[in-house]
């Protein structure tokens, strides 16, 4: 199983618009693996890609993909899905008319088919590109499991319940992948000592290794999102063989080298994390 990551920041991009902060900076100069676009990542063998950030158009042109054979969403939020018109980048073409490439499958967990329609109008561009042709939806039942080139798919919905992982199995390995939005969640026994789990990194109410309060304690994003802490009491109870954490936020303003060291703290006590970086793969 091969796993790429094509973008790692979660709703703010690093280096961010306009700042000027040091982790900006230096990735404004640098590039990758300093500075990160928005969450999505691909699965290579069912060649299934995972959310459409804004800049996928990017994303996917600097990537080692040939082929997309459907798309997961994981939730309705805007640094998800935004990008959802590469549909059409990828599939409009009056070059060889009347043959054009097929439709791509828009696979839609149950509550995130009802979220795309209540909240910024998402199903409203599905509904337009399937009219073009471009797009297939298919909506997964809570229960559902899909089957693409021998990998079997299934949607987990989370504690917070708009928001899905994907369960992978090929037969000999299995991964989890959450894109986003772990608050309050504990694992069910299916999903422990998996080959890999891709979780999102959550914010740092501290720095791990100094301590130094990060957050103020009254700042509502700390009821809203996990915190890092949070995070790393899952993958506790996780106990996946190997954990890449994503969805970096540039508000917590750990740049690359520091998070590389905060991965080597962890690792020195047991662990086996490693923070993903915008066109990281990685196979198990
Ligand atoms: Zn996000
Ligand atoms: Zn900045």
């Amino acid at each position: 199983m091969k796993i790429e990551f094509l973008g790692t920041a979660g709703a703010m991009t690093t280096p961010r618009p306009l700042c000027t902060c040091d982790v900006c900076k230096e990735a404004r100069e640098k590039g990758v693996p300093f500075s990160r676009l928005g969450p999505s990542i691909f699965i290579h063998g069912p060649n299934l890609l995972i959310d459409t950030p804004e800049e996928i158009t990017v994303q996917i042109n600097r990537s080692s993909l040939n082929q997309i054979n459907g798309i997961l969403y994981s939730h309705w939020h805007p640094d998800h899905v935004m990008g959802i018109r590469v549909i059409e980048s990828i599939t409009a073409d009056w070059i060889h008319h009347p043959e054009h490439p097929e439709a791509i499958n828009v696979y839609l967990p149950e509550q995130v088919k009802k979220d795309f329609a209540t909240y910024i109008g998402t199903d409203k561009h599905l509904t337009h590109l399937e009219r073009q042709g471009y797009a297939r939806v298919v909506q997964l039942q809570d229960d559902d499991r899909i089957s693409v080139d021998e990998v079997m798919i299934q949607p987990i919905r989370l504690a917070e319940e708009y928001v899905y992982a994907y369960l992978l199995d090929n037969g000999s390995k299995k991964g989890l992948i959450a894109m986003d939005e772990l608050n309050n969640w504990q694992p069910s026994e299916q999903l422990k000592e998996v080959d890999i789990a891709i979780l999102p990194t959550g914010v740092f109410e501290y720095h791990p290794i100094s301590g130094e309060r990060k957050i103020q304690a009254d700042h509502p994003v700390l009821k809203e999102e996990a915190t890092f802490e949070e995070t790393i009491k899952i993958i506790d109870q996780l106990k996946a063989k190997k954990v890449i954490l994503t969805h970096i936020e540039e508000a917590d303003q750990l740049g690359y080298l520091e998070l590389k060291k905060i991965a080597t703290y962890y690792n020195n006590k047991g662990y086996n994390i490693g923070f993903a970086y915008d066109t990281y793969k990685v196979s198990v």
